[in-house]
């Protein structure tokens, strides 16, 4: 039978850690492959082209979209961002658990296409934490930081698509939240069944 990995949406309001969380994730099972998105925000300070995202121009995107190399993508904040489709699809393939880390207008459009996948989202313990939490950041501006806490509020009505919701009050607590669930979800009946019906049957 096809032993497909497992595919591990992760989206939650800016502020709300999903990033650390997924750091602290890959730290305790190395064996996730992270999706690297493509995107046309700038760089930041550190991150490095390739690993933190592919970093494109408009046109380089737009030929990307166009040649449908893209899984999903959506316009965030300003600018677009897209899931490289080849590289997802092939390591699911290989049996790879995939993490995807994308808004939630991006995970909708992936639940439609993969239902199966189990769809993570993080919350700040309090509203109030995320403002803190962007503005301690200290990467955005002023404008960019008034942006991120609407649309922090807009995705957090979207919370009812996904299946799980991690509070994220201690990021050791909440990544094992987010362990416990891959590991519960490994074992769903439906996941296991097929190799045993082939065996025994
Ligand atoms: P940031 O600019 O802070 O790195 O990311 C901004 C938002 O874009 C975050 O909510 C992040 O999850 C989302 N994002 C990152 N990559 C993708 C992607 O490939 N697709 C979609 N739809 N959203 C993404």
């Amino acid at each position: 039978m096809e032993n497909r990995g497992l595919l591990i949406v992760i989206s939650g309001p800016s502020g709300a850690g999903k990033g650390t969380i997924c750091k602290a994730l890959l730290k305790k099972d190395p064996s996730i492959h992270v999706s690297v998105s493509a995107t046309t925000r700038p760089p930041r300070i550190g991150e490095v082209d390739g690993e933190n995202y592919y970093f494109l121009t408009m046109e380089e995107f737009k030929e990307r979209l166009e040649n449908e190399q893209f899984l999903e993508y959506a316009k965030v904040y300003d600018n677009y961002y897209g899931t490289p489709k080849e590289n997802v699809m092939e390591q699911l393939q290989k049996g790879k658990d995939v993490l995807l880390e994308i808004d939630t207008e991006g995970a909708l459009k992936v639940k439609e296409k993969f239902p199966e996948g189990v769809f993570i989202f993080i919350l700040p313990p309090k509203i109030e934490d995320l403002k803190s939490r962007i503005v301690g950041r200290g990467t955005e501006t002023e404008e960019d930081m008034e942006k991120r806490l609407n649309s922090a509020k807009e995705e957090i009505q979207k919370i009812h698509e996904y299946h799980y919701g991690v509070i994220n009050d201690d990021v050791d607590r909440a990544t094992g939240d987010v362990q416990s669930i891959l590991s519960a979800e490994k074992l769903k009946t439906e996941r296991i069944y097929p190799q045993w019906t082939e065996k025994y049957t």
